[in-house]
């Protein structure tokens, strides 16, 4: 019998799961032999999170042991984190030791939170008004504070890399919208502090949101980083990054979107680019180094925002260029950088971008603002059913596979 390509996959998130599933749809499935190496035992789907804090009482599923997710004969799942690459070599070595051969390497591993930047914050998230949706384990204090809101609120957004740029305007904007008439008063203000010098990534989607910012009284100020925290006196810090100046802010409501980077072993390693994600080809998401790799998701150094539909567009491209790989025939699929990004502004409005890179799209059915309520109900009902059973089942992916 012909040896098994062995293909591994760093990194259980979306964008992994999402990649053993397009390949499980080749007709030659049986001639790879795939490796899961994931630390975590659960698979999280962090967008869920945003409506618990919101939702009393039912909840949106948003765990699933990786032992669910495929079938153990199917895949060889090594629950320990990658700790060092070696492309020039073709192995992965586990953080324990574990050397992982590959014929093709995806790398899938995401971007780490990093709270650790934000000094005095250590142990004080969900105490003190602090609070965070991108903390799993305190979403249930992140529900209490934001039930009921009362005088300054603040939302902080960091200067780093960051996947939750839409997910931090979606939380103001509904968190706003609860509030209604009590964040009119006087008394209440609202801020969102961005590190940024941009309130979103995309200049046209960035115009919408001041807009609407504006038509809510939510201000927001730019180029203002968190940097510490004083729990006990319930003062934020700020730096001014254009003057490099520091100023206070006292709050009752601080919410935290944390600074995040690129795991060690891949910005130290020979795959990073200079801010230490995967250096990739945009379009046909393969290293530009090393062709047997590929990367995926919030890793990839491809210009879009970070989001799931990214992922749901890439997972074809990379999954087909690995097939033609291993068959021997030309890279046939390229990304054309489409990313699709729902904000809801309230329990029955959304906001749809949709772009091509960083480049706004004007498409008639996704541009601008949605009075329909439909749009709402429709992404809570869609969002979880297309991201379980279509995103990581890749179900509904039209993957063009080469000829064998
Ligand atoms: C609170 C929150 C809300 C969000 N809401 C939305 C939304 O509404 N819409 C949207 O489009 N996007 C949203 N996002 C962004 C979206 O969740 C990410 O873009 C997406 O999860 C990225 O998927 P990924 O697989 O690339 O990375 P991840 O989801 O981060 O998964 C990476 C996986 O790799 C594993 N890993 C890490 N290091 C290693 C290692 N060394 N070795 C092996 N494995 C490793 C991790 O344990 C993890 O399981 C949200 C993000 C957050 C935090």
């Amino acid at each position: 019998m012909a040896r098994r390509t062995k293909i591994v996959v760093v990194g259980g998130g979306p964008a992994g799961i999402a990649v053993i599933s397009g390949l499980r749809q080749w007709s030659s499935w049986d001639k790879v032999q795939i490796t899961l190496l994931e630390p975590s035992d659960f698979h999280f789907y962090q967008s869920a999170w945003i409506n618990s804090a919101f939702t009393m009482n039912k909840e949106t599923p948003s765990t699933r042991h990786i032992g669910e997710l495929f079938s153990p004969d199917d895949i060889n799942w090594v629950n320990e984190a990658a700790g060092e690459f070696s492309p020039e070599n073709n192995y992965v070595l586990t953080e324990t030791g574990l050397r992982i051969n590959y014929d093709y390497l995806v790398v899938a591993c995401g971007l780490q939170t990093d709270w650790e930047k934000i000094k005095g914050l250590h142990g004080k998230l969900g105490r003190e008004g602090i609070t965070s949706v991108a903390s799993y384990s305190t979403l249930n204090w992140t529900k209490s504070l934001f039930s009921q809101p009362s005088g300054k609120v603040i939302f902080t957004e960091p200067s780093t890399l960051c996947n939750m740029h839409s997910a931090g305007k979606e939380l103001i904007m509904r968190l706003q919208a609860k509030l209604g008439v009590n964040i009119k008063e006087p008394t209440n203000e609202i801020t969102y502090y961005s590190g940024s010098n941009a309130l979103y990534p995309v200049e046209a989607c960035q115009s919408v949101l001041k807009d609407r910012f504006k038509k809510n009284n939510i201000d927001w100020e730019l180029s203002k980083e968190l940097v510490e925290v004083k729990p006990k006196a319930k003062i934020a810090v700020f730096r001014n990054l254009i003057n490099n100046t520091y100023f206070e802010r006292d709050y009752d409501l601080l919410h935290i979107v944390p600074p995040m980077r690129s795991p060690f072993v891949v910005a130290r390693s020979a795959l990073a680019d200079e801010v230490g994600l995967v250096d990739v080809d945009q379009h046909t998401l393969q290293h530009k180094k090393y062709s047997n790799i590929f990367a995926i998701g919030d890793i990839a150094n491809t210009p879009v925002v970070k989001c799931i539909s990214a992922i749901k567009m890439q997972m074809p491209v990379v999954v087909s260029n690995i097939v033609a790989g291993i068959l021997g025939a030309q890279l046939l699929k390229k990304y054309d950088g489409t990313n699709n990004q729902v904000i809801m502004v309230s329990e029955h409005e959304a906001i749809l971008f949709r772009c091509k890179f960083m480049r706004h799209m004007n498409l008639p059915f996704s541009y601008g603002l949605s009075d329909s309520q439909a749009i709402g109900r429709l992404n809570n009902l869609l969002s979880p059913i297309s991201y379980w059973r279509y995103l990581l089942s890749a179900k509904s992916s039209r993957i063009p596979f080469p000829n064998s």
